[in-house]
């Protein structure tokens, strides 16, 4: 289960962003500091979080955000975004979560790109790598793995620095989404869960960390972004296969993350020691991305 925030303690600073249903905002949450019991407010403080809040939906709906909260707060590694709980306020429902200073990977690598080294994307990967294995070992599925929504903490641009990631909450199931909604998300969904009523597995999350590895090499370039539902509904059904980067490496890395068969992926545990083992990756991205062409 999750904690109960009062509507109180939170306050709503300003619009973010939009996502799967939600709207986000930036904000304070308070904390009670000091010791003495008086309502002083000198004695309170407040951090930075984020507030998503869930559109008026359906109960399924609201019960699968609400479900997600409840998951993130069992869990607890250094590459997981913390959530504090929920607040629910009429028939509003807000998920408060922490703040990551340098927002989305995918915005940062945009903006960034020519001070991102090869080196940096390994530390990206690895840290990824390690959230996921956490959650393989615990045998929870994340379901919507992407560089959207990995949220950068320490830039690590400076000369001897590292970078810092977490991988945020993965937001409403995709077994509750509307089959449009999840063929929005090739190619980071895996193509056995576009119809498939059966649980959602930890390959589900190979496939997508698969395709967030090129994200990066790419610097958040990924073919078939301005494809149309049914191109991108034909890729999978032709079983297409997405340009790799230039890296050997990595290419064979990926590739074996996107298998068609899920059995046939790479455990987090094994993703995790074949990316410890890679010392100079070569990460450059592809020149010029073909066309869609499966
Ligand atoms: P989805 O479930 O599809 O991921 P979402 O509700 O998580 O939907 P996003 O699209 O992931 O919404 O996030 C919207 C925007 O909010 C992001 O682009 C980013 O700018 C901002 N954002 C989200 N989470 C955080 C966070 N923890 N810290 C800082 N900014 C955030
Ligand atoms: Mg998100």
């Amino acid at each position: 289960c999750f904690h109960h925030l009062k509507n109180q303690e939170i306050i709503q600073e300003q619009h973010l962003g939009q996502g799967t249903r939600t709207n986000i905002y930036s904000g304070r949450l308070l904390v009670r500091g000091g010791g003495d019991d008086n309502d002083d407010n000198d004695n309170n403080s407040s951090i930075r979080v984020v507030l998503k809040i869930l559109e008026e939906s359906h109960e399924d709906i609201a019960l699968a955000f609400f479900e997600t909260a409840s998951l993130m707060s069992q869990v607890s590694h250094s590459h997981l975004v913390i959530v504090h709980g929920v607040s629910v306020k009429r028939s509003k429902n807000i998920m408060v979560e922490e703040y990551v200073e340098f927002g989305p990977l995918d915005v940062f690598l945009r903006k960034e790109k020519s001070a991102v080294t090869p080196q940096w994307k390994l530390a990206v990967a690895k840290q990824l790598a390690s959230a996921l294995n956490y959650l393989e070992t615990k045998l929870l599925v994340h379901g919507n793995v992407c560089a959207k929504n990995i949220l950068v903490a320490r830039r690590g641009l400076e000369p001897g620095t590292v970078p810092f990631v977490k991988l945020s909450d993965p937001g409403i199931a995709l077994s509750v989404l509307s089959r449009n909604e999840r063929l929005e998300r090739i190619p980071w969904i895996a193509p056995e869960c576009i119809d498939s009523g059966a649980p959602i597995g930890n390959a589900a999350d190979q496939w997508s960390f698969g395709v967030t590895l090129l994200e990066i090499c790419n610097n958040s370039d990924l073919p078939m972004s301005s494809s149309t539902l049914s191109e991108k509904e034909r890729f999978y059904q032709q079983k297409g296969r997405l340009a790799e980067p230039s890296s050997q490496e990595l290419a064979r890395f990926i590739s074996m993350c996107l298998t068609y068969e899920p059995e046939e992926r790479p455990s987090f545990r094994t993703v995790l020691r074949e990316l410890t083992e890679i010392k100079n990756p070569d990460i450059s991205p592809i020149e010029t991305l073909p066309d869609v062409n499966p």
